[in-house]
């Protein structure tokens, strides 16, 4: 058998949302030749997002995938090495950093720059996972069209919640929408919208207890937590839209997390505790994680990179 070889470069980004890619986009520029891997989520969130309108540059709006086939094309305009597969070891005891893609592949970076992002959190009941692309989902504008003209429910009171009910109402007959508490941490602006739509309840005070059904959603069982009362809504889908969860676990014992498994950096830097290695986007940002901030930290990452690259004589 032929014997594995290892692969050795200078710059390796993982991850492909706007952090990823606008990092790509400065390591390229500034000749580190950066290899970049997708993950499993190509694009990252903003593909299961719909409109962009607040992404400067586009006075239009930009549908979310789009914007992210842009942000590659753009990287691969300047060389950067795009590669659709996941990373699933690291080992940053030593420079060069160790990395390995699921396929064994080993590959050992000068510097390692870590966008990673986020992923969709979920209420934790047995019937969510049992029915989980059965009816649940945590993407509405995925998985919305498929109950147009149908009676859905979503759980959640931010922003995302806000946005996917807005967009719900456009597509079904009616759209329950089921809020933990009896106020919502969503924008005005969005919270305005969703008072504003007619075919949209919103349930304050209200909690999951179960989603009803066998092979299907067939309905949703909540509990008001102020009356103690119970209540079936028929729907035929439901929708989790109550944040995110940092995709870190890859360097859990290797680098410095918060409780929440965000990714420790420098305050105003990139820098990571581990020598070379930097973190840019929604793996560490829990308070802004916006599309503009993610690449610009994106966008800092690289340069920390470039200039922790020249310190060490690398380039
Ligand atoms: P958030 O963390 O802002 O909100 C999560 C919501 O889910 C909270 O209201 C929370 O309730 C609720 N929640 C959490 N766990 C449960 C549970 N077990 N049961 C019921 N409800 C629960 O996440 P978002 O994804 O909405 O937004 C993330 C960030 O992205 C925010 O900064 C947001 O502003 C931004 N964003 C911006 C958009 C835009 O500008 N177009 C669009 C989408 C997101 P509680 O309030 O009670 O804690």
């Amino acid at each position: 058998m032929p014997e594995k070889s290892v692969e050795k470069i200078k710059c390796l980004i993982i991850g492909s949302g706007p952090a990823g890619y606008t990092a790509a986009i400065y390591a390229a520029r500034a000749n580190l030749f950066p290899v970049l891997y997708t993950g499993k989520e190509p694009g990252g969130q903003l593909t299961i997002t719909n409109d962009v309108e607040n992404y400067p540059g586009y006075p239009d709006g930009i549908m979310g995938p789009q914007m992210m086939e842009d942000f590659k094309n753009q990287a691969i305009r300047f060389g950067t090495d795009i590669r659709y597969e996941l990373i699933e070891k690291v080992d940053f005891s030593a420079t060069p950093h160790k990395i390995w893609s699921e396929t064994g592949h080993e590959i050992h970076a000068d510097a390692v720059i870590i966008a990673t992002g986020a992923s969709a959190k979920w209420l934790g009941l047995e019937s969510e996972q049992k029915l989980m692309n059965k009816g649940v989902s945590a993407c509405a504008v995925c998985d919305g069209f498929f109950f147009k003209g149908q009676e859905v429910a979503i759980v959640g009171a931010g922003d995302t919640a806000a946005e996917e009910a807005t967009y719900l109402a456009k597509l079904c007959k009616k759209v329950h929408l089921l809020v933990r508490r009896n106020e919502m941490r969503a924008s005005k602006i969005m919270q305005e919208r969703v008072m504003k739509t007619a075919n949209l309840e919103v349930h304050w005070n209200t909690v999951t207890e179960e989603i009803l059904g066998e092979d299907g959603v067939e309905g949703v069982r909540i509990k008001n937590t102020e009356t103690g009362k119970t209540e079936i809504l028929t729907v035929t889908g439901f929708f989790v839209a109550i944040g995110h969860k940092p995709s870190t676990d890859l360097f859990e014992g290797w680098i410095d997390m918060d409780e929440n498994k965000y990714i420790k950096a420098l305050p105003g830097r990139t820098f990571t505790n581990v020598d070379g290695v930097f973190v840019c986007g929604d793996a560490q940002d829990h308070i802004y994680r916006q599309a503009v901030t993610a690449a610009g930290t994106g966008c800092m990452a690289a340069l920390d990179a470039e200039r922790y690259l020249s310190d060490k004589g690398i380039i």
